[in-house]
């Protein structure tokens, strides 16, 4: 990243703040579907910006949970995301063969043709941007997971057609309506996630398929709740409301007229900076795998999710590798105390569960209760 170079956090600033006032020419809306709202020109809402600009720097987060009525903003935020992807490593093979595998377990670990070409020191993967996969509410499991290939049965050829974790493999999963999910169907993905990997078994036959995708979920909480076990499961949780500033109102009414007269033109006002934003992006997480915590900021989160009686490890996991997140967005190899105060609302928030404070307190008074009653029948042992 060169130097002069605005950080991740300015850019976004600067760029959000900026007024939508030229007047836009009605354009032709005729290709109006595959125009995405730019990120940069979303007005406000700057903690959802944050979090998903994180997620985008670091999958170790785990995901990002959107929670917030509807015409917030979510999914327009969530798939303006698409013109700011980093570029992955994708097998060249249709097994999936990757350098870390020979890596890990020896040329025995590809397929043969790839133990060559890595032995001629071709290469097995190319770089290909990150994708948005967007779950259809109407999903069924076999969709999700994959399932028998019909048309590879007809002619006596058992097959597996990949599903949809599949194809989310190192790309974003978006589940809008997380919350209406059917419960196998979440469990699966979810498992999915949290290993990297599944398997599908249909009769005789099997696939092993790798899944290591970003979760970003979002819900409307008015149509229901989420499972407490499967809140815990997303990183970055964020309430998502309205705009209550009356400019900040006015200016995104601008800016939605603007784009529904001509989509064209206000993805071209934001062109530049959105290349500059995805260079950052792409910067920063290669810039990651060296951002170290200080000392003190670890003490600090440890503190914090002691002090809030949070008990999910996920709490600390997730917020210091955001705090890493945002250190590189800002390109620097040191999170400090202040990158863990940034992110911590968005990493304990929605973790904090009443029933089992109160439940742990009412153990202990049972163990006190229970060590008296011990001490009084039997002898306790001297201290050694
Ligand atoms: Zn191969």
């Amino acid at each position: 990243m060169s130097e002069n170079l605005p950080s991740l956090q300015q850019l976004l600033e600067q760029v959000s703040g900026k007024r939508f006032l030229d007047a836009v020419s009605p354009g032709d809306r005729g290709l109006a579907d595959d125009i995405r709202f730019p990120f940069l020109g979303l007005v406000g809402q700057r903690e959802m910006k944050l979090a998903l600009l994180l997620a985008l720097i670091n999958p170790a987060i785990s995901g990002v949970l959107l929670v917030g009525p509807r015409g917030t903003g979510k999914t327009t935020a969530v798939r303006s995301l698409s013109d700011l992807m980093p570029l992955v490593h994708r097998s060249l093979c249709q097994y999936g063969c990757l350098p870390e595998d020979i890596e890990a377990g020896g040329m025995d670990a590809v397929c043969p043709d790839c133990a060559k070409k890595y032995g001629e020191g071709r290469p097995l993967t190319y770089l290909d941007p990150v994708k948005l996969i967007e779950l259809p509410l109407n999903a069924r499991l076999e969709d999700v997971v994959g399932g028998l290939d019909e048309a590879a049965a007809a002619h006596k050829r058992m097959r597996i057609r990949r599903g949809l974790l599949a194809q989310a493999d190192q790309n974003i999963l978006y589940i809008d309506e997380v919350n209406l999910l059917a419960d196998e169907i979440v469990d699966a993905i979810l498992d999915a996630a949290a290993q990297g990997m599944y398997t599908v078994r249909r009769g005789p036959v099997a696939g092993t398929y790798r899944a290591r995708f970003v979760l970003i979920g979002s819900m409307n909480p008015e149509e229901g709740r989420l499972r407490p076990q499967i809140l815990d499961r997303f990183g970055l949780r964020l309430i998502v409301s309205g705009l209550t500033d009356p400019d900040e109102r006015l200016e995104a009414y601008r800016r939605v007229r603007a784009y529904l007269t001509n989509p064209k033109a206000v993805v071209a006002a934001y062109a530049a900076e959105t290349l500059q934003m995805r260079d950052e992006v792409q910067a920063a997480r290669n810039l990651l795998p060296s951002v170290r915590l200080q000392p003190a900021a670890e003490q600090a989160g440890l503190q914090l999710v002691q002090r809030l009686q949070i008990d999910s490890l996920r709490a600390e996991i997730t917020l210091f590798e955001a705090a890493r997140a945002l250190a590189a967005a800002d390109n620097r190899t040191e999170a400090t105390v202040a990158d863990v105060r940034t992110v911590a609302p968005l990493t304990v928030r929605l973790r904090r569960s009443q029933f089992m404070v109160d439940y742990f307190n009412q153990q202990q008074v049972e163990e006190k209760e229970i060590q008296r009653v011990l001490d009084d029948v039997i002898t306790p042992p001297a201290q050694a």
